[in-house]
């Protein structure tokens, strides 16, 4: 047989065995959900997120073009716990796409696959600012819920085209095992299974060659910081930090004067050197508090494209993380 026969041949054959297989159509609410669907997704999806990094998701509004994205959608992923509230049920409604509906299996909402911080106890009230009742929805700053975020893609991945279930498991464990790299250093992970380190990581237990960023924020680890909004609890919880407290005086509520001398105070008589916030948060009552108090004022994205160096789920943590490190 002819080279040049073979080749069409193979090619003709590679597109038979594609056949069937349009990439599936994914939207995500947020660029940070996007990029670990890409992951887990491969060459076998068209990835979007509505909400870009640079923006705040609690406050978009439903837009024409999201109803148009969502319309044409095979799976729609959510944080949940509310934080897409102010659209994504207009966005969903409008869109009269009945494969992505919630309680479908072309809706997944993210929140059920991780452990959940901040939820309220007791009755709401409006006192209490813009509280969201299923939990705080900022899971995804912790590295161990990035994983089990990525878990429950590969799960619904496989359960909408199971024959290529093998594949979006295999990117899954590629991506897993990058993460578990980042977070723990490849030498401590040729001593021990990355399940094992995580464990021991939260339970604040010594670990033999720890690397990554785990290593990194080791110093700081019973250290306090204060942030803008309740956003970071998460990744806090996740490196031992304390946040003692946040500029806002409630969920999306602007700091005020009064606020602001309490948790002077607060931060003074703690020692707390630090203040973290979104790049979408005016900065003004962050270096307030800093001529108060001497605290360092980090400007950090809490999403994947939110900075530019914040190119991927992964480079997102890297720069948080080198950003608290600093000395
Ligand atoms: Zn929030």
């Amino acid at each position: 047989m002819g080279k040049r026969l073979m080749g069409a041949l193979t090619l003709a054959l590679a597109f038979a065995a594609g056949a069937g297989a349009t990439p599936l159509n994914i939207v995500a609410t947020t660029s940070d959900i996007a990029d670990l669907a890409k992951a887990v997704a491969g060459e076998h999806a068209v990835v979007s997120s509505i909400c870009t990094g640079t923006e705040d998701p609690h406050y978009l509004t439903a837009k024409p073009g999201f109803i148009a994205r969502a319309r044409t959608a095979d799976l729609w992923i959510a944080v949940g716990l509310e934080l897409e509230s102010a659209w994504e049920l207009p966005v969903l409604n409008g869109s009269r796409n009945r494969h992505v509906q919630p309680g479908t299996d072309g809706y997944l909402d993210l929140s059920k696959s991780v452990e959940l911080l901040d939820v309220p106890q007791g009755p709401l009230s409006r006192a209490m600012g813009d509280v969201h009742p299923g939990g705080n929805p900022h899971y995804w700053l912790d590295p161990l819920n990035g994983r089990r975020m990525a878990e429950a893609i590969a799960e619904r991945l496989a359960r909408l085209r199971p024959d290529l279930a093998g594949e979006f498991y295999a990117n899954l464990a590629q991506f897993r095992n990058a993460l578990d790299e980042r977070m723990f250093g490849a030498k401590a992970l040729q001593g021990a299974k990355a399940e094992t380190l995580w464990k021991r990581h939260a339970r604040g237990e010594e670990i033999p060659n720890l690397g990554g960023w785990a290593a990194q924020l080791a110093p700081r680890r019973g250290q306090g910081l204060v942030t803008y909004h309740k956003s970071w609890i998460y990744f806090a919880n996740r490196f031992g930090l304390r946040v003692v407290g946040e500029l806002e005086p409630q969920p999306g509520i602007p700091p005020t004067a009064a606020h602001l001398a309490k948790l002077v105070a607060t931060m003074k008589a703690e020692q707390v050197d630090l203040i973290l916030q979104e790049p979408f948060y005016s900065t003004k009552a962050a270096e307030r508090v800093s001529a108060a108090t001497g605290a360092r004022v980090v400007v950090a994205a809490n999403s994947v494209g939110g900075r530019p160096e914040a190119t991927d789920y992964l480079a997102l943590l890297d720069r948080i993380v080198a950003e608290l490190s600093k000395e």
